[in-house]
């Protein structure tokens, strides 16, 4: 399976990435993509040797200049980049004033387009707002990544074409029941799975985690909820999201041998 959306720079996972790399493994999490949510934590995500998405998250939009486009522009060109983002708008936190978030949402869509790379987009209490910018562009391959919404919201995503990533919030009884309903009127083709780690912990593992903090390692159970809701057996479910996942990411495991990603190799560098 792959994590669509596991946010490894954190320093959560500072002290025990190694271990956190190797239970993932252990549940046949084998790929993993490092969400980007700064300049800076899109570099440490390459440097740690992973997938990883470069972009800036609205939270941080207040701190954008050109040269901030410029950094992920450049970023993008890894081979290991494969998506610009997160980006997006989140009226919930308001970190950052709208117009700063807007603007530098519409900038990573454009830059995207340019680059034809994916979007891994973040949309929080951002509905209709966020799909009249997404409107604005010719957006060909993205994701809403962490999907909360409702109805209307998801109708908005798939008629532009977006994929569905759904995490632990789907096993939230207080705030994630209308999920375990909506998620069935997701095509097969645009579903896709991912844990936000260390955020959004699915609130019905028992026990639960030390610390409450999320991992890669529980994506299988985020799996078995959305595969529980759908009446369908997990494996076609796994098979299904890894493959949209390969598809969107244009990431091919067969070849990753000479792409460290999750491997405790990869982390060598900066262990030393
Ligand atoms: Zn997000």
């Amino acid at each position: 399976m792959i994590d669509i959306g596991a946010n490894l720079t954190h320093p959560a996972f500072r002290d025990d990435l190694p271990q956190v790399l190797q239970r993932a493994r252990d549940a046949g999490v084998s790929t993993i993509i490092v969400t980007g949510t700064t300049v800076e934590e899109s570099r440490k995500a390459l440097e740690l040797g992973f997938y990883a998405t470069a972009g800036v998250h609205p939270h941080h939009a207040r701190d954008c200049n050109s040269a901030t486009i410029e950094s992920i522009r450049e970023l993008a060109g890894h081979p290991r980049v494969v998506a610009i983002g997160e980006c997006g708008l989140d009226f919930n936190r308001n970190y950052s004033p709208h117009p700063d978030q807007e603007l530098w949402f519409s900038r990573q869509l454009e830059l995207g387009i340019e680059l034809n790379k994916p979007l891994f987009l973040h949309s929080r209490d951002a509905h209709p707002r966020f799909s009249q910018i997404v409107k604005q562009f010719k957006i060909e391959k993205a994701v809403a990544h962490c999907f909360t919404g409702g109805r209307e919201e998801l109708r908005a995503n798939l008629d532009l074409g977006l994929y569905i990533g759904i995490t632990g919030w789907i096993c939230d009884e207080r705030r994630g029941r209308h999920l375990l309903e909506l998620v069935r009127e997701v095509p097969r083709d645009r579903l896709l799975l991912e844990t936000d780690s260390p955020y959004l912990t699915p609130r019905d593992m028992k026990p639960q985690p030390k610390a409450r903090r999320n991992e890669p390692a529980f994506l299988p159970h985020i799996l078995r909820t959305v595969a529980r809701a759908l009446g369908r057996p997990a494996e076609e479910i796994a098979a299904e999201t890894t493959r949209n996942a390969r598809q969107l990411f244009g990431i091919d495991e067969s070849r990753s041998s000479d792409e460290p990603r999750s491997s405790p190799a990869a982390q060598r560098p900066l262990a030393a």
